[in-house]
C-alpha cells in the first residue's frame, strides 16, 4: 500500500502532552488515523518563525504519527500568513471584498513560502507515495512540486467556499491562482455550490470545458473536481459527551441556568461567522418576546484568532460595545442575558456546553461547512435534544435540512426561530434530531478522508493516456 503524505499549514496530531485528544479537533484526529494506517507524513509550518529560512526539516514521532515541520522567516509569517492567507484569499472567499488586501508583496511572499515548502518537501517523497494538501494557504504546493519532476498524483481540498466567479476575477493573479489548481489530479470542495462556481470560472473565464469522462481541461491540462462535504467523528462525539469532563461541564452549565433555557453560539471570532448579525437577532427576541425574557440566556464561546490582522480587532471591539449594550439593556441585578467568553475550551467541556443547550445559534454569513453545527448534533441527548438553528449560507445547510434554516441577514428570522425552537414539542424535536444525527453519523470525517483519497487513488496516474 503506498503511503499518505499530508500537506497541511499546521501540523496538529493527537499530542498527549498537550492534553491529549480533548485538545484537537476531528479533522486533526482522522487525518492522524489516516496516517497511521498508510504509515504516512504529515508535513506544514512548525508555527515558529526565525530570521533567516534555513530549509532544515524538524522531524518527529507523535503517537505513531511521522510529523515533519519547517520554520519560516518572519516576512514569511507576515506576507504569506498574516497578508496573502488571512488578508486576501479568506475575506475574499468568504465575500467579503470590502475587506480584501491586493498588496502585491503578499502574493510574492505566497508564492515564496509555496516554493520553500515544495523544495523542502520533495525529497521526503517515494515514487509510490500519495500526497494530499490542504486548504487555501498552500494553493500553488503542486505546481512547485511539478516544476521539481514530482510525477505522483497530488490532492487538493479546499475547506472553505469557492466564490462566485466575479469575486475571483478581482483578485490580480488569478488566473495564475485557478491554473495551479490544475496541476492537481483532484480538487475537492465542500460543497456542490462552490464546485459550481469553480467550474463557471473555467469555462467562462479560461475557456475551459469537461471531458468525456467529466474531467476539467483547461491551461492544456486535465484534473478532476468533486465535492466532499467534510463531517465530524459523530461516534467520538456521542462519547466523548459521557466522559467525566464532558458531565461535570454539562453539570455546571445546568446548575448556572437554573429556571433558564440556554441557547449556545461557538465560534472563533471571526468575521465570517455573524455574530453580530446574531446577536442583533437574539436582541430582537428578546425586544419582542418580554414574557420570554426571564427564561432564556445566550452563552456566547467565541476564542480570539488572528488578532495581528486589524478587521479581527475591529470586529472584537464592535462585539464588545454590542454586548454591552445588550446587556445593559435587558440585564436584571441577578441575570445578564449574554455571557461572552473569549477563551477556547477543549472538545471534551465544549460536548457538556452543547448538551445543555436548548439550542443552537450556528449564524455564519459565509462558511466552507461549519463543523459546529455537526458537533452540536452529536452531542444532543436523544430522548430530548435542543433544537439547531443554522444559516443558509454554511456549507452545513446543505445537508442539515431539518434544522431550522434561517437568513441570518435578518433579525427577525433569528428572532421567529429562537421563539420557535424554544416552544417546539419534544415530538418534534426528536423527529428532527433523528433525522440530523442519521446525516451526522453516516457523512462522518472517516467517510469524507476515505472517499477523498479513494478518490485520489483511483485517478488515472501520469503514465496513464486517456485525454
Ligand atoms: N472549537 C474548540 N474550542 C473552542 C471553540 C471551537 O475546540 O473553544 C472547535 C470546534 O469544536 C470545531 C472547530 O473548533 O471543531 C471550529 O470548526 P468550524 O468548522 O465550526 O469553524 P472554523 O473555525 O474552522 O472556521
Amino acid at each position: 500500500m503506498s503511503r499518505l503524505i499530508v500537506v497541511s499549514n499546521r501540523v496538529n496530531p493527537p499530542n498527549p502532552a498537550e492534553g491529549g485528544e480533548g485538545s484537537v479537533g476531528g479533522l486533526a484526529m482522522a487525518l492522524a488515523a489516516a496516517l497511521r494506517e498508510y504509515s504516512g507524513i504529515w508535513f506544514g509550518w512548525s508555527g515558529k518563525t526565525i530570521p533567516e529560512f534555513t530549509g532544515q526539516l524538524n522531524m518527529q514521532r507523535i503517537e505513531g504519527v511521522t510529523v515533519a515541520t519547517v520554520d519560516l522567516e518572519e516576512t514569511d509569517y507576515q506576507e504569506y500568513y498574516n497578508g496573502y492567507a488571512n488578508k486576501t484569499l479568506w475575506p475574499l472567499f468568504h465575500y467579503r471584498v470590502d475587506l480584501t488586501a491586493y498588496d502585491r508583496s503578499f502574493g510574492e511572499g505566497y508564492d515564496r513560502v509555496n516554493r520553500r515548502f515544495a523544495e523542502t518537501l520533495a525529497p521526503l517523497i517515494e515514487p509510490d507515495d500519495i500526497v494530499w494538501v490542504h486548504d487555501y494557504h498552500l494553493i500553488p504546493v503542486a505546481r512547485e512540486l511539478r516544476r521539481m519532476g514530482i510525477t505522483n498524483r497530488i490532492g487538493f481540498f479546499l475547506h472553505i467556499p469557492w466564490p462566485a466567479h466575479q469575486l475571483v476575477v478581482t483578485l490580480p493573479r488569478h488566473r495564475q491562482l485557478v491554473e495551479a489548481l490544475f496541476d492537481y489530479d483532484l480538487i475537492g470542495f465542500q460543497t456542490e455550490e462552490s464546485l459550481q462556481a469553480f467550474e463557471g470560472y473555467v469555462f467562462s473565464e479560461v475557456q475551459g470545458a469537461k471531458n468525456a469522462r467529466g474531467e476539467l481541461v483547461a491551461f492544456g491540462r486535465r484534473t478532476c473536481a468533486a465535492a466532499f462535504p467534510i463531517g465530524v467523528d459523530a461516534q467520538d462525539f456521542a462519547e466523548i459527551v459521557k466522559s467525566d469532563n464532558a458531565r461535570k461541564t454539562y453539570d455546571r452549565m445546568m446548575a448556572h441556568s437554573v429556571f433558564r433555557k440556554m441557547i449556545v453560539g461557538v465560534d472563533r471570532l471571526d468575521y465570517s461567522k455573524g455574530l453580530e448579525e446574531r446577536l442583533i437577532g437574539y436582541e430582537r427576541f428578546l425586544h419582542d418576546h418580554p414574557d420570554m425574557r426571564r427564561e432564556v440566556m445566550l452563552l456566547q464561546v467565541a476564542p480570539i484568532s488572528r488578532d495581528e490582522v486589524e478587521a479581527y480587532q475591529d470586529l472584537r471591539g464592535r462585539l464588545d460595545g454590542l454586548i454591552g449594550r445588550i446587556n445593559g439593556a435587558y440585564a436584571e441585578m441577578d441575570f445578564t442575558p449574554i455571557r461572552y467568553v473569549n477563551r477556547s475550551y477543549r472538545r471534551d467541556e465544549l460536548a457538556g456546553v452543547y448538551r445543555a443547550a436548548k439550542a443552537a445559534l450556528v449564524t455564519p454569513l459565509r462558511d466552507g461547512m461549519n463543523l459546529v453545527a455537526k458537533e452540536y448534533v452529536a452531542a444532543q441527548n436523544p430522548d430530548d435534544p435542543g433544537v439547531l438553528i443554522l444559516s443558509r449560507f454554511a456549507g452545513a445547510a446543505r445537508q442539515m435540512k431539518e434544522a431550522l434554516i434561517i437568513n441570518p441577514n435578518s433579525p427577525e428570522e433569528i428572532s421567529d426561530a429562537l421563539e420557535r425552537s424554544l416552544s417546539m414539542s419534544q415530538d418534534e424535536r426528536k423527529q428532527r434530531w433523528e433525522a440530523l444525527f442519521d446525516n451526522v453519523r453516516r457523512e462522518d470525517v472517516t467517510a469524507w478522508r476515505d472517499n477523498f483519497v479513494a478518490a485520489l487513488r483511483g485517478r488515472p496516474g501520469p503514465d496513464d493516456e486517456g485525454q
